[in-house]
């Protein structure tokens, strides 16, 4: 499916309080509509402009500099094209400064208030400057935002309804263990693994159906659009 037509179709979900759409592109790019919000996440080189006539996104965010998560030039264009706000860890905020009209920095353990949602940022392990998980709080949901980190003690603060798991490749950092601890800390109702390859989504699924009893997994293929 074309980047664009899952974008379109996520347009078209009318979505109550507590339910979310959402489309995954690759590594852990992904745009989310809750009834409040639309949200991209991480979007590199995945989501261009022109993907963006239907569905266009309230709030950008990123989570840390890498390539996979980020390419700068592409994100003024997104942000051009849609008028949302960039919400961004200070790695990716230094090559954006000056470029992007709306641009919040976040750093790990502080909350801003954007559009009308609450982003929380949450330390990750990761090799990059100063990177993130999200928790973002829209549409009477919490939706956790792994990025391609390692668990990290600070997750187990905090409470998610839908995560989203970095789950291995090509990541130094994530791995389906690290997922798993992850999904158990946040006591989430649906863990989608994501930033991996496909024998690790399924590792996820078959290690969540033993170990985390009650939690729906979602393995998503890529540009198809989900209903929770
Ligand atoms: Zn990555």
């Amino acid at each position: 499916m074309r980047v664009g037509e899952g974008l379109e179709g996520l347009a078209r979900l009318r979505l109550s309080q507590g339910e979310l759409g959402f489309v995954f592109f690759e590594f852990s790019a992904l745009a989310v509509s809750t009834r409040d919000h639309r949200l991209l996440f991480d979007p590199a080189g995945s989501v261009g402009p022109k993907d963006l006539s239907s569905w266009k996104p309230n709030l950008l965010l990123v989570t840390h500099e890498h390539f996979d998560h980020l390419e700068p030039s592409n994100l003024v264009e997104l942000q051009r094209a849609s008028g949302g706000t960039v919400v961004c860890d200070p790695g990716s905020h230094s090559s954006l400064r000056g470029r992007v009209g709306k641009l919040v920095e976040l750093r790990a353990g502080k909350t801003v208030e954007v559009e009308g949602a609450r982003v929380t940022g949450i330390r990750a392990e990761h090799p990059a400057e100063e990177p993130l998980m999200l928790l973002v709080e829209s549409g009477g949901l919490r939706i956790f935002h792994g990025s391609d980190s390692s668990f990290t003690p600070e997750v187990e603060k905090h409470r998610a309804d839908v995560a989203f798991l970095p789950a291995g490749a090509p990541s130094p950092t994530a791995s389906v263990e690290d997922a798993l601890r992850m999904a158990k800390a946040l006591g989430c109702r649906w863990a989608i693994p994501f930033h991996c390859l496909e024998e690790e989504a399924e590792e996820f699924r078959r290690r969540a159906e033993r170990e985390l009893p009650g939690v729906r997994v979602v393995v998503p293929e890529r540009g198809k659009v989900y209903r929770l």
